[in-house]
C-alpha cells in the first residue's frame, strides 16, 4: 500500500499559518508526543517514582528505541543504543575506531562537515597525545585522499549546508580497502531516506533524533557498532551504565556485551518517551514512497525558486542521487532574506556565510506548501522585504 502522507500530515501538531522547512534542524511536535510525556511524567514517574525504571521500563528503552531507529537506517537488531548529544557519541565513536587502528594516525574528514564533529576529532587527538591529526580536504576530493596512512574516515553523510550527499557505500569500500575504518555521521540522513549501514559495511554510525526524527529539542543522540566490532570496540567513556553490571557497583570497569556498552550514564527518560511516541509516526511510511515524495517536494522547490528568484543560486546539486532531504540556495545577504522570509510565515534557516537552508519533510509536508513557500520567498526577494535594518540583528541561534 503506498504511504499516505495525508494520514502522516495529521498526526503532527504543526503551528497555524506557519510553512515550516526547517524539519531538518528541529522536527515538530507530533501529536502523540505531548501525551506520551505527559503520561510519563504522571503516571510513571508521578506514581512510580524510582520503581520506574524497572516497573515502566526506563532502563530498557536505550536499547529498545535504539532498535526502532535501528530499522529506520538498515541497522542488524540489536545494534544500535540511544543516548547524550551527537557530540559525544561522535567522540565515542571515534575513540573506538581509532584505537582498533593503533598502527595508523590520521582521521581523514572533509571542510563540509560540521563543526562539532571536527571540534570534538581535534579535541580527541590532543588527548590521546600520540600524535594522531585531523586531515580535511574538500567533499569531493575525499575518496581520492583515502590512503593506507587513514585510521578512520569520518564523515557526515549530508552536508549541512550544501545537501550535497557523499555515496556512502563506495567511500566505505574505499576505506575498507585502503586499511581504514569508517564513522559516519548521519544527522541528515536518519528519518531523510533509507539507510543501509549494514549493507553499506560502515563501522560505527552516529547521528541525533531531534532532526528527522522529531525526538524534540535535545532529544537523545543514537549510535551503531557493527556487529563485527560490538564485543571488541573499547569505550572510550566507559561510564557506570555501559559497565556489564552496572548495579554490581565493582570498582573495575567491565565492558557490557555489545553496542550496550555505548552507554553512558543515566538516559533521559521524558526525552525518550517524546521519541517513541515520534517513532509510531514511521509505522506506516515506505521509505522508498518517502524518499520519491522528498524528491518530487525538492524538485518543485528549486524549479519555482529558480524561476522565480534569479537572485538567488542553487547550492545543492541538482543530481538527486548526490542530495540528501534539504535545498540551499546562496546570497550574500542570506541571514536577512531568511529572516524576513520568517516574518512572513515561512521558516527555514541560515548558514554562515551566504547559505539559505530549507528542509523536505513528506510526513507533512506537501506540494501545495512548496508552492505557498516559493510565492512568499519570490515576493521577499522582488519587494526587497528584506532590506531592514531588523532583519539583519544576527539572533544567538541562526
Ligand atoms: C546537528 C548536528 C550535530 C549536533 O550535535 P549535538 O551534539 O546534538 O548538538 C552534530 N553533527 C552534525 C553533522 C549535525 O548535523
Amino acid at each position: 500500500m503506498p504511504t499516505d502522507f495525508d494520514a502522516t500530515r495529521a498526526l503532527f501538531d504543526l503551528p497555524e499559518r506557519v510553512i515550516y522547512l526547517d524539519g531538518n534542524s528541529l522536527g515538530p511536535l507530533p501529536r502523540a508526543a505531548a501525551a506520551r510525556v505527559a503520561h510519563a511524567m504522571t503516571e510513571e514517574w508521578g506514581k512510580m517514582v524510582i520503581t520506574g525504571w524497572n516497573r515502566a521500563g526506563w532502563m530498557a528503552m536505550p536499547s529498545r528505541i535504539g532498535d526502532r531507529i535501528g530499522r529506520l537506517i538498515g541497522a542488524e537488531p540489536g545494534h544500535v543504543v540511544l543516548g547524550d548529544t551527537l557530540s559525544i557519541k561522535v567522540y565515542q565513536a571515534l575513540a573506538s575506531a581509532l584505537e582498533m587502528v593503533p598502527d595508523r594516525r590520521v582521521i581523514l574528514s572533509d571542510t563540509g562537515n560540521f563543526p562539532t564533529d571536527l571540534y570534538m576529532a581535534e579535541g580527541l587527538c590532543r588527548t590521546l597525545g600520540q600524535g594522531h591529526e585531523l586531515r580535511t580536504v574538500a567533499p569531493e576530493d575525499v575518496l581520492e585522499a583515502i590512503d593506507g596512512s587513514v585510521a578512520v574516515l569520518m564523515l557526515t553523510e549530508v552536508d549541512y549546508r550544501t545537501g550535497r550527499r557523499h555515496d556512502m557505500a563506495a567511500l566505505t569500500r574505499r576505506a575498507h580497502e585502503a586499511g581504514a575504518l569508517t564513522v559516519w555521521d548521519l544527522a541528515h540522513s536518519a528519518g531523510a531516506f533509507a539507510v543501509d549501514v549494514a549493507g553499506t559495511g560502515a563501522d560505527f554510525a552516529v547521528g541525533c533524533t531531534y532532526k528527522y526524527l522529531n525526538s524534540g529539542p535535545g532529544g537523545p543522540a543514537f549510535i551503531y557498532v557493527a556487529p563485527r566490532h560490538a564485543d571488541r570496540a573499547r569505550p572510550a567513556l566507559s561510564g557506570w551504565l555501559g559497565h556489564e553490571e552496572p548495579f554490581a557497583f565493582d570498582l573495575a570497569y567491565r565492558p557490557a556485551r555489545g553496542v550496550e556498552r555505548m552507554r553512558v550514564g543515566t538516559p533521559p527518560v521524558l526525552q525518550m518517551a517524546a521519541l517513541d511516541a515520534a517513532l509510531d509516526v514511521w509505522e506506516g511510511v515506505d521509505m522508498a514512497d518517502l524518499r520519491a515524495r522528498s524528491l518530487e517536494l525538492q524538485d518543485r522547490f528549486i524549479e519555482g525558486v529558480e524561476a522565480a528568484c534569479p537572485a538567488l543560486t542553487l547550492a545543492t546539486p541538482r543530481d538527486p542521487a548526490r542530495r540528501g532531504s534539504q535545498v540551499s540556495f546562496r546570497h550574500a545577504e542570506g541571514y536577512a532574506i531568511m529572516q524576513a522570509l520568517i516574518a512572513h510565515g515561512v521558516i527555514g534557516d541560515f548558514r554562515a556565510p551566504d547559505i539559505l537552508r530549507f528542509g523536505f519533510t513528506p510526513l507533512y509536508l506537501r506540494p501545495v506548501d512548496v508552492d505557498k513557500a516559493v510565492a512568499v520567498l519570490a515576493e521577499v526577494m522582488d519587494s526587497r522585504a528584506w532590506d531592514r535594518a531588523e532583519y539583519r540583528t544576527r539572533a544567538r541561534v541562526t
